[in-house]
């Protein structure tokens, strides 16, 4: 036998027992983005490489180390996508959506960066995002913050800590950025290699490193609040007035500016510390300069994105409730007439019971060959039919789960039956 061929490392099969723990996260999340107004967009996984050079920034994690770049058979240079905001400006100017216009977009989808991969970090991983164009006032950051805060209340996930904090005008940034070239050449000493290389291209970078042997020196790097505009600086309090208004604790956390280039103003992060370190299960904040930067008309925009693995884990772990696929009828079918009948009666339910998870026995075999399989199923009962079943127009009805004595149902009174006990 020639040797089995396996994942690409970081890269991971959701199995069949971890899908209905993904689909009850995507049913509940994508039903409150409707509820909202958002609608949804489908964006191609794969771009031209320089549309994430120019939106990501060339002097990031992502741009620098992190993207699945390749040339095609034409020789052009496209990359799988590493986020989904860039995809999404892409085809908003491409299809003119943001002419007058407000849109409220969600997406979901796999990503991909090549990072080492550890608990909560994969190459291939999965995320839902959504993108609001054409509005600039902070309502809109409000709600973006309210909408995931719902997220996590309808999940039952009620200790997850907002961050938020604001990165200002780019002239604010601009200032900034020398407050802290200053501050970090005076201590070049202590700063890592990575750091080093960003002290002059993208010192605000060095802020969003992970290495704990800089945290120290980062703490008490200057402030960016110190340098604000008067402008970031009232959005901002208008942004704190309606979250507590709203009832949303939050920190404000100086420190926080994102991996990304792109964001202005507004950033936030939801965080937990049960992940270890990739505590981070939703990240935002707006971003009012990239449309024009990537070619269309200036337009203000706002955010989120969060990552799909680390919620379901963090679920997973506080062995929240989630809805199984246990089918609830496995339907067991003896001898020829009842093979011909179990079909016409499997297919009869399912017309009647619309909610009904009911699995037919395939391929024949005895009895007890089709109760190991309809054991293993996990089906709370199983339906038998065989010839006597049949002659009397009847099913026998079998708990698998539970000790009960079985019984017979006339197939007239099935559907009443089965509806009373789904
Ligand atoms: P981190 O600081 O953890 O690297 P990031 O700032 O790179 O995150 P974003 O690009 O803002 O993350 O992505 C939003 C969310 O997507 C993150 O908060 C996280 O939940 C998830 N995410 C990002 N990268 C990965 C990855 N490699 N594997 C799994 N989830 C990820
Ligand atoms: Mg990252």
């Amino acid at each position: 036998m020639s040797k089995a061929i396996q994942a690409i490392r970081g890269m991971n099969d959701i199995l069949p027992i971890q899908t209905s723990h993904w689909q009850y996260v995507e049913k509940v999340l994508s039903r409150i983005l409707e509820r909202y107004g958002y609608q949804q967009i489908r964006l191609p996984i794969v771009e031209k490489t320089e549309l994430f050079a120019r939106s990501i920034g060339e002097v990031t994690d992502i741009v620098e180390k992190e993207m699945y770049t390749f040339s095609d058979r034409n020789g052009d240079s496209l990359t799988l996508r590493p986020e989904g905001t860039a995809g999404c400006v892409r085809a908003g100017i491409e299809h003119g959506l943001f002419y007058n216009e407000i849109q409220r977009l969600w997406y979901i989808g796999a990503m991909f960066r090549h990072e080492r991969p550890q608990r909560g970090r994969y190459r291939q991983f999965h995320q839902i995002g959504a993108e609001v164009y054409g509005l600039a006032a902070a309502e809109i950051d409000a709600e973006i913050i309210l909408l995931t805060a719902r997220f996590w209340q309808e999940l039952g996930l009620n200790d997850l800590e907002l961050h938020i904090n604001t990165l200002g005008s780019s002239a604010a940034r601009a200032t900034y950025r020398e407050h802290l070239v200053t501050y970090f050449t005076e201590h070049a000493e202590q700063l890592d290699a990575d750091s080093q290389r960003r002290l002059h291209t993208n010192p605000l970078r060095i802020l969003d490193s992970k290495n704990p042997t800089m945290q120290e020196l980062i703490q008490h790097a200057p402030q960016l609040l110190e340098c604000l505009d008067e402008e970031s600086t009232t959005h901002f309090s208008k942004l704190q007035q309606l979250l507590n208004h709203a009832g949303v604790k939050f920190i404000i956390n100086p420190r926080l500016v994102r991996g990304l280039d792109y964001y202005n103003r507004t950033v936030f992060e939801w965080v937990t510390t049960e992940l270890g370190a990739q505590g981070t299960v939703c990240a935002g904040g707006r971003y009012d300069g990239l449309v024009e930067q990537i070619g269309g008309k200036s337009t203000p925009a706002i955010g989120f994105a969060l990552g799909l693995e680390r919620l379901v884990a963090l679920l997973e772990q506080r062995n929240v409730r989630m809805p199984d696929f246990a089918p609830h009828v496995y339907l067991v079918m003896v001898g020829e007439l009842a093979g011909l009948e179990g079909l016409r009666l499997a297919e009869m339910l399912r017309n009647q019971l619309s909610e009904l998870k009911l699995i037919m026995h395939c391929g024949g075999g005895s009895f007890k060959s089709q109760f190991k399989q309809a054991d293993k199923s996990g089906a709370r009962f199983a339906l038998i039919l065989g010839e006597n079943e049949v002659a009397q127009q009847q099913v026998t009805v079998k708990y698998l789960r539970e000790e009960r004595p079985q019984f017979t149902v006339n197939i007239s009174e099935l559907v009443t039956w089965l509806q009373s006990v789904i």
